[in-house]
């Protein structure tokens, strides 16, 4: 691993301080994604400024109602919270069906919207790969893409993004407070990560130097009834192939809101809108479920060896709308 300088910074504006006026310095989290990423020679930073002091590790009620999550949080005191686990269900599920107990307890709120795709390619330096090195080529289209992405890929990269807990936030549409160079601001998810396009190394819309200080939860009461389901070649330590975030409102057999994410499937947690836009004001069915979900992906442009990815997303979808629903 190449050396490096580590430092630590009290509060956001000192961490962003730290990132303007050195090159190649990094924001360190728990460090459960990028310490790998730099014994592969991914990630090669020349500083490391650990910021998991700079921003709040609390988790509180928010002004508006919601909750507010610290970006030092850790994965697994997010999971356990009892407001979370109440009132946002899918949240806590979400958490806890990634990584293990041990990577949990270090990985931060932060870190964990930021890790980067698990494209084998990406994480093999000694392969083409236009995530790594831009315009070295994507081999993953002809080679290994089996769990990479079938929507909302571009001829420069399908990669998947990795995180089941950004899947439940897009689901739930939170908001995450960002303190950068120009000052502070929030950015909406989905909005925090974009689609490939044609500049792959690009996994979000933050700026350099920007730190990720808090994510906001709006109120949304029917996301009590909400639940997280996630598909993976092992129970355990293992990344989604396809996963679904859903939050249902009945009354009276009717759907008058809900909210749906899918991950596994994109360079980013896919916000199903066609979905939802079909469940509002249906009868809460197998047929409507069906129909919305089929809807959502007729969309997706799987490649020759992730077509499995398409009925799979969908039944897993319809199960899920149908477990809440009943
Ligand atoms: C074996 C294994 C299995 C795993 N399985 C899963 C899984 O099934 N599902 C899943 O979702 N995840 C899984 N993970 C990934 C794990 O969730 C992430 O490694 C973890 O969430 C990253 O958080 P961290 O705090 O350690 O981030 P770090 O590794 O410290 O940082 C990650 C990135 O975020 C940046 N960063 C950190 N904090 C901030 C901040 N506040 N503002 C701006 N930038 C910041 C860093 O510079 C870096 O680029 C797995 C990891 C391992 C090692
Ligand atoms: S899918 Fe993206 S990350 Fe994977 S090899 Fe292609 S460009 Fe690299």
């Amino acid at each position: 691993m190449k050396p490096f300088d580590y430092q630590r910074a009290a509060d956001p504006r000192s961490a962003v301080a730290a990132l303007s006026r050195q090159s190649e310095a990094m924001y360190l989290g728990g460090g459960t994604n990028l310490v790998d990423l730099m014994r592969l020679g991914v990630a090669t930073p020349a500083v490391l400024v650990d910021v998991t002091r700079a921003t709040s590790d609390a988790i509180e009620e928010s002004s508006g109602g919601g909750l507010l999550i610290g970006a030092a949080a850790r994965n697994s005191d997010l999971a356990a919270h009892p407001v979370v686990r109440r009132r946002y269900p899918m949240l806590a599920q979400a958490v806890l069906a990634g990584a293990s107990g041990q990577i949990r307890n270090m990985a931060t709120v932060g870190g964990n919207l930021l890790q980067r795709t698990r494209c084998s390619y990406f994480q093999d330096i000694a392969k083409p790969c236009n995530k790594h090195r831009p315009g070295s080529g994507c081999p993953a289209r002809e080679g290994d893409h089996r769990n990479l992405a079938i929507i909302g890929h571009s001829s420069s990269c399908v990669a998947t993004h990795p995180s089941d807990m950004a899947v439940a936030l897009a689901a739930l549409g939170a908001s995450v407070h960002v303190e950068g160079v120009e000052g502070t601001r929030t950015v909406p998810m989905p909005g925090l990560h974009r689609l490939p396009g044609d500049e792959p190394e690009r996994d979000t819309v933050l700026e350099p130097g920007d730190l990720i200080t808090a994510v906001e939860l709006p109120a949304l009461p029917f996301a009590a009834r909400s639940r997280y389901r996630k598909v993976r070649d092992r129970a355990s330590f293992a990344f989604a192939v396809v996963s679904v975030a859903v939050a249902l409102d009945l009354a009276d057999g009717v759907v008058r809101d809900c909210r749906i994410a899918l991950g596994g499937v994109a360079h980013v947690p896919w916000r199903a809108t066609l979905a939802e836009s079909a469940l509002r004001g249906a009868p809460a069915t197998a047929e409507e479920f069906t129909r919305a979900a089929d809807l959502e992906l007729a969309g997706a442009r799987p490649l020759p060896d992730n077509a499995f990815k398409v009925p799979l997303a969908r039944n897993v979808l319809v199960r899920v709308l149908g477990e809440l629903a009943s």
